[in-house]
């Protein structure tokens, strides 16, 4: 449990479990590390099967007080929650590219984004409205209810470590549910610095609890989180292959499950497109967070007409973006988050050179060495490469060729998976035909950024199941009870 100085900690390294900042029972820790150095910032609890069902046991005490609150109760600790993240957003920022890479800038983002959520479902919790049904019945009133769903189990990942926490949490405590919370192990301590934070605006004790664990404690914490009995909702983000396993768990007791799993985002230019539009939308993108995220687009499709002419402007300012330390001014790509990542976005690249694509800008590891990879752009590349068909998670671009619109939708279609796809063009029939042609849960016409706390975000296919953010996202934390009253003249 100890810090080294320089980490910025803004809660004690330790998990959280009703109302206590609490250590592992063993007293084991495992290290957080500055992807930016390698160096380790905190030591933090090795958490397992036993602290993970205190906290369950918890949430499960703390569930009846805190669902007899009133909407309004309740969102009053939510804003004032999300206030606290606003008034201590630098130092959050900071925390966050010490122990995730992100550009500062991005980082303070991020925390305002995160921030969004606790303001957003303060008010939202508040309309949970039920219905009034004409009777069907003769003698009765016929009434629906929404209910919190139940306690509910968060497991987040680490490219988006603050906002991806308050998506989840914010919701469920404005529907009624509290919730255990388990953090990736690459980030823990932004979810903790989060913590302390709600502990300070007053959310109750056992509302929100945090169990934090390493990389081998993950399957052994999940495993309780998915069969416990008292846990009525899963919601999870992170990969496929975890959030199918979960998925499975979570069956044998019939509980509610929302996935936001991996994307394979294409990135379609048609050739009427404004391409000045489409290049700046490109570097946001895909070079936002180095390309670590689910929604980054994967595989730019680019109408012949116009590919050779998007690709120079794509390389030009892709070639231009800084990369370094995320703390240092200017910086615009930090580090990868570790080894792994580094060498996934080279195998990418090789296996595209391989198939025939060409190398226009960038190409590999970035001279910083450590996990540092160069923006880069490969053109011409075919569509069975492996970038094209796996997301690449780094700031890598693969540009393929297309001739006509069905070709490019049919390609875009082309995989399992169905999160975000993006497209340009001016013809407002288009617009419609491919938005509906599309099989994704998200469509983002002529724009790069379209993340907000007011619109449902969430995949079809295999990139997931639910919808997290707007009216849906408050949706799924609550149950909907039918009350039919009788004996009524
Ligand atoms: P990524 O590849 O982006 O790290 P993962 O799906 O492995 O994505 O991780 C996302 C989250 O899921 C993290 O909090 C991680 O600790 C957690 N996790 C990984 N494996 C399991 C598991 N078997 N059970 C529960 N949680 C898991």
């Amino acid at each position: 449990m100890t810090a080294s100085d320089s980490a910025g900690l803004l809660s004690p390294a330790l998990g959280y479990i009703g109302g206590r900042w609490t250590p592992a029972d063993d007293g084991r820790t495992f290290p957080v590390t500055d992807p930016a150095t390698g160096k380790v910032i905190a030591e933090v609890p090795r958490m397992g099967a036993g602290e993970t069902v205190r906290a369950i046991r918890a949430a499960e005490a703390a569930a009846p007080a805190w669902r007899a609150l009133s909407g309004g109760e309740r969102s009053r600790l939510l804003r004032a929650w999300a206030a606290l993240m606003t008034e201590s957003r630098e130092d959050l920022a900071r925390l966050l590219v010490r122990e995730q890479g992100k550009p500062l800038r991005e980082a303070a983002e991020e925390v305002t984004y995160a921030a969004s959520f606790l303001d957003w479902f303060a008010e939202e919790g508040r309309r949970a409205y039920g219905e009034v049904i004409p009777p069907g019945l003769p003698g009765t009133r016929m009434t629906v209810v929404r209910e919190p769903v139940g306690v509910g189990a968060c497991i987040t990942p680490w490219n988006f470590p603050v906002s991806m926490i308050t998506r989840k949490v914010a919701p469920a405590l404005a529907a009624g549910c509290p919730v255990v919370l388990k953090p990736a192990e690459q980030t823990p301590l932004c979810a903790l610095a989060v913590c302390a934070l709600g502990e300070r605006a007053g959310i109750p004790a056992g509302v929100f609890n945090v169990v934090v664990g390493d990389a081998e404690d993950a399957p052994v914490i999940g495993h309780e989180l998915t069969t416990r009995p008292e846990v009525r909702k899963v919601s999870f983000t992170g990969s496929t292959a975890v959030g199918s396993l979960l998925a499975r768990q979570a069956a044998g007791s019939v509980k509610s499950v929302s996935l936001e799993l991996g994307g394979n985002a294409p990135f379609i230019v048609f050739e009427d497109a404004d391409l000045d539009l489409a290049v700046s939308a490109a570097i946001t993108a895909k070079f936002r967070n180095a390309g670590q995220a689910c929604i980054a687009a994967n595989r730019f499709l680019v109408a012949d007409a116009v590919h050779d002419t998007f690709v120079a402007a794509l390389a030009e300012r892709a070639g231009a973006l800084a990369v370094g330390n995320g703390l240092d001014a200017g910086t615009d790509i930090g580090p990868l988050i570790d080894t792994a990542a580094v060498e996934k976005a080279e195998r990418h690249i090789a296996d595209a050179l391989r198939r025939g694509a060409t190398l226009v800008v960038g190409g590999g590891r970035h001279p910083l060495g450590g996990t540092y990879v160069q923006p880069t752009v490969l053109a011409d590349c075919p569509p069975d490469a492996e970038i094209c068909c796996e997301e690449t998670f780094g700031p890598v671009a693969a540009v393929t060729r297309f001739s006509a619109e069905a070709g490019a939708v049919a390609s875009a279609n082309e995989t399992p998976y169905g999160l975000a796809a993006y497209f340009f063009t001016r013809d407002t029939g288009r617009v419609w035909r491919v938005s509906e042609a599309l099989q994704t849960g998200i469509v983002a016409v002529n724009t790069g950024a379209f993340s907000s706390p007011v619109v449902p975000f969430g995949g079809m296919k295999q990139s997931g199941l639910g919808r997290e953010g707007g009216r849906q996202g408050l949706d799924d934390w609550l149950e909907t009870k039918y009350v039919c009253q009788g004996g009524i003249d």
